[in-house]
């Protein structure tokens, strides 16, 4: 049975800390993956860290199917990832389940050498480019407490100022269920 998880959201300390590494899939993990996917699905997203669902490990799912484009394209789990080498650079429009309704553009590398292990603690160096390549380094820096708003220039930001308070305040409505610090304990 699958759990959809409400999302942290910006403001909040669990999304500045940098997690800590899977060290076995123990049942605890299997079940933050699965309802992960789960709930990354229900929100209408294509990637979530595990630090958007409260827990300090270094956990992302990725799902882009949801984009016409790559319809057929497997979900991606990945475990303690680290980018190898990075090449090229290209400026996408970002957003974030944990700021909702913010987006911006945002400089990254075009591709990616990715060391991560799967389900099965099994280490893979892979090759990504274009959208794959662009929420793994979004999802990445959730592992390490960064955010895709630290890279918005000054206009982008003053244009999100009010929103980001909003968002900072807890009042922002969203389609997902949200995460309320008051209803539930950090760990
Ligand atoms: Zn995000």
């Amino acid at each position: 049975m699958q759990k959809q998880l409400p999302i942290t959201t910006y403001g909040m300390d669990i999304l500045r800390k940098v997690t800590k590494p899977v060290k076995e899939i123990d049942g605890e993990i299997f079940e933050l993956v699965n309802n992960m996917l789960y709930t990354l699905r229900n929100a209408d997203g294509i990637g979530l860290a595990a630090p958007q669902v409260n827990k300090n490990v270094s956990v992302a799912v990725i799902d882009i199917s949801p984009v016409e484009e790559y319809k057929n394209y497997d979900p991606v789990i990945l475990i303690n990832p680290v980018v190898l080498e990075n090449h090229g650079e290209v400026v996408l429009n970002e957003g974030c389940l944990s700021i909702p309704e913010v987006r911006g553009d945002v400089l990254r590398p075009e591709k990616i050498l990715l060391k991560y292990f799967d389900m099965n603690m099994k280490e893979h160096t892979g090759e990504f480019e274009g959208l794959p390549a662009r929420v793994m380094q979004h999802e990445i820096d959730h592992l390490n407490g960064k955010l895709f708003i630290d890279y918005l220039n000054e206009d982008d930001i003053k244009r999100n100022k009010d929103l980001l308070k909003k968002i900072r305040k807890g009042k922002i409505e969203t389609d997902y269920p949200l995460y309320d610090p008051k209803e539930n304990i950090l760990n």
